[in-house]
């Protein structure tokens, strides 16, 4: 049994014995957390796999001025990023024609080794959850979410001790 399903298996348990002894506020709670630690472990490789291939095509954006930028390197890094960013948000059939071009400003971009490349564009064929696994520069909206839902859990389980 691997790491992850151990700790899966734990928070199981654990939520049967809220089930059975907390209160239905605490528990329904508790239920969230568990739904959102179920959420971010099914993305975790491909959120890694994503937010990685991000932040190396953002380092290999053109470090002088990008308008007069004769590197393709450097613009194919960014094209790539634009695509990735907005890729959640296009149509099917877009998609399916972008996917070859995403391929090439991948490796154009020399931001990525090959089997990085190979790891984006296999992700990029399920593209459910795909703007919560990318985020924006700062913002990280799956884990934005855990943290609100366990929030909630901690505040409701706490007032519980006391009513
Ligand atoms: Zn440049």
């Amino acid at each position: 049994m691997g790491l992850l399903e151990q700790k899966a298996a734990a928070v199981v348990e654990a939520l049967s014995r809220v089930e059975l002894l907390a209160p239905s506020a605490v528990a329904a709670r508790a239920r969230d957390v568990w739904a959102q630690c179920f959420t971010l472990e099914r993305l975790a490789l491909k959120r890694a796999v994503l937010r990685s291939a991000i932040s190396k095509l953002e380092a290999n954006w053109c470090p002088r001025n990008a308008e007069r930028c004769q590197d393709s390197h450097h613009a194919s890094a960014f094209v790539a990023w634009e695509l990735l960013v907005d890729w959640g948000r296009l149509e099917d059939e877009e998609r399916w024609e972008n996917l070859d071009f995403l391929q090439y400003v991948l490796q154009d971009s020399r931001a990525l080794d090959s089997e990085h490349v190979e790891q984006v564009l296999g992700a990029a064929n399920c593209v459910t959850w795909w703007s919560e696994m990318i985020g924006g520069w700062v913002r990280d909206p799956l884990l934005e979410r855990f943290r609100a839902v366990r929030s909630n859990y901690v505040d409701v389980a706490y007032r519980s001790l006391f009513e």
